[in-house]
């Protein structure tokens, strides 16, 4: 985890000015780094003053990816840095229920989000007392929870999965009776998975979408198929059935990074949010972005200014506060994940 004391505008400027797509006025000129870069100044002060760390999720905007991270990546990757971390404060700057986890996993530390609007379609589809009653409905069932989800929904499911682990969980599990909530596409590209691996289980699932995600449909990647026949189309997941059907790799956003850093090919078509079509613009100029991306408005709420005033004095809702027996529910929910996806888990460091 790298910690950044000053950046100049020059510096800020180099790495945004290839990105067109994802950032507050979708091109970045000197001019507007130079205007960012009080702020960030400011606020990688304070982050050393305080003993802060600022971990961003790649879906937020360029200007806050590429001046103030200590790390960058998904809300998987940030948890695990959060327990690596020995700052007492971590500033996350994600949606809210990317923070409760790290304060699942973290209960001494403070954890801060400072989204103006924290939610997240997928995270509010379900409630812990909806997971309760399903729970009476499906007896015998396994409850999985992708870890888009709030802290008392996981507090109520047996195992969380991330987009990365979901299948290789799901294939290890004793059981052969699932429930997975709350994404509809991610159950159904379940079902479909499970059946190509030949593993025979009753998975239901809830009826949760992610708003970005669902905005994609196959059309789209016939269009740009026809007019650039070398392209490489990455999808999440979070798509439906016949946008990963038709995909050439299908990943969490970690994994989609990975795959285009060690792809031959040139072009892309990313069907996911713009935060991750921006990461490559700037760090892989020399691929090419085809076709569109959606914002997710939940992750753009977060501003360089809210990081500041959530660092010099953060406002009651931006602060996570778990109730311990909550917590400690939903943490075995993590933990199980931990178990049945890897040899060795946090608060271990895995290498
Ligand atoms: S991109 Fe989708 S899943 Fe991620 S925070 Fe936004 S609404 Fe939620």
């Amino acid at each position: 985890m790298s910690s950044k004391t000053q950046i100049t505008a020059q510096e800020l400027y180099e790495r945004l000015k290839n990105i067109k797509v994802g950032g507050q006025v979708c091109q970045y000129s000197l001019k507007k780094c130079e205007e960012f870069l009080p702020v960030i100044n400011e606020i990688l002060r304070l982050k050393q003053e305080m003993n802060a760390v600022i971990l961003v999720h790649s879906y937020v905007g360029p200007e806050i990816v590429y001046s103030v991270a200590d790390s960058i990546g998904d809300s998987y990757k940030l948890s695990r840095e959060a327990v690596q971390s020995t700052a007492k404060i971590i500033i996350f700057v994600a949606v809210r229920f990317m923070g409760e986890t790290a304060k699942i996993l973290n209960p001494g530390k403070t954890v801060i989000v400072p989204a103006r609007e924290p939610g997240c379609t997928l995270a509010d589809s379900i409630t812990g007392a909806q997971v309760r009653e399903l729970r009476r409905q499906y007896p015998g069932y396994t409850f999985i929870c992708y870890v888009n989800t709030s802290v008392d929904v996981k507090a109520e499911c047996d195992v969380c999965v991330t987009s990365a682990n979901v299948y290789t969980i799901v294939e290890r599990l004793p059981g052969d009776k699932i429930y997975f909530l709350p994404d509809k596409f991610m159950g159904q590209n379940l079902v479909n998975e499970m059946k190509k691996r030949g593993v025979k289980k009753d998975i239901k699932f809830w009826n949760g979408t992610c708003y970005v995600h669902e905005e994609y449909g196959a059309e789209q990647i016939f269009k740009i198929r026809t007019e650039y026949p070398d392209v490489k189309i990455v999808s999440h997941p979070e798509c439906n059935a016949e946008v990963v059907r038709n995909s050439d790799f299908v990943g969490g956003t970690e994994q989609m990074l990975d795959y285009m850093r060690k792809a031959d090919a040139k072009r892309f078509l990313m069907l996911t949010e713009c935060g991750l079509s921006s990461r490559l613009q700037s760090e892989f100029p020399d691929k090419e972005l085809v076709g569109s991306c959606t914002l997710c408005k939940y992750m753009k709420s977060n501003t360089l200014e809210d990081i500041r005033q959530a660092l010099q004095s953060p406002k009651p809702g931006q602060v996570v506060e778990i109730a311990e027996p909550v917590r400690l529910r939903a943490l075995k929910s993590l933990e199980a994940m931990f178990k049945y996806a890897e040899p060795c888990a946090p608060p271990q460091v895995c290498e």
